[in-house]
């Protein structure tokens, strides 16, 4: 393979999964929160996540939307661009979806490491609990900068019915004292049963 077959090969790459993210940002604001559009199948699925915290689509839908994706972007793509650069911008954009899914799904379930483990935490929970409106990037701020829609998180308030496990130390109940720079609690503590009462 020649070194501008590969760089070409890889920009298309770039482009297909580019190209995800901003389907995921426009995907998420008007099908999941313009209320004028929220009866599509992402919108209810969206409506249930915002809802119930821990509530994920199921994986069949997903697999079925990464499929949808594949037969409606291959034809064109490769028309337009040829067999390889074709299949290099759909595989792009399906494996980056792919891994937005396995992204969002790690914010809500594992702490995370690093500055964009912590990053995409606080922005995505901003945006769950403090304003609908604004963050919808879950993998990526570039586009709420671009459309106007970045609002830069403080410290992210919890509901406590809604906490993720990876937030709350089961013991007292509280928050984990590290991340108590970034988070807190809503919301009054579960009444604790007095084992000695009649
Ligand atoms: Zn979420
Ligand atoms: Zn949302």
């Amino acid at each position: 393979m020649s070194l501008a077959t590969l760089l070409s090969t890889c920009f298309a790459l770039f482009l297909g999964a580019s190209g995800w993210s901003l389907a995921e940002y426009w995907i998420h604001r008007e099908l999941g929160h313009n209320p004028k559009k929220l009866k599509n199948p992402f919108g209810k699925e969206h409506i249930a996540h915002h809802g119930k915290g821990n509530y994920f689509a199921p994986a069949w839908k997903k697999g079925g939307a990464a499929l949808l994706a594949t037969a409606l972007l291959i034809g064109p793509a490769v028309w337009l661009a040829g067999p390889r650069l074709g299949v290099a911008f759909v595989g792009g954009f399906v494996g980056f979806y792919l891994t937005y899914e396995l992204i969002h799904r790690l914010e809500h379930v594992f702490e995370g490491i690093g500055p964009y483990g912590r990053w995409a935490r606080t922005h995505h929970f901003w945006h769950h609990f403090h304003n609908p409106r604004m963050n919808h990037g879950v993998t990526t701020p570039v586009w709420d900068h671009v459309f106007g829609t970045y609002e830069k998180p403080g410290v992210v308030e919890v509901p406590r019915k809604m906490a993720m496990q990876w937030l709350v130390d089961e013991e007292s109940g509280e928050v984990h004292a590290h991340l108590r720079d970034r988070y807190a609690l809503r919301g009054a503590p579960a009444k604790v049963l007095d084992s000695h009462a009649a």
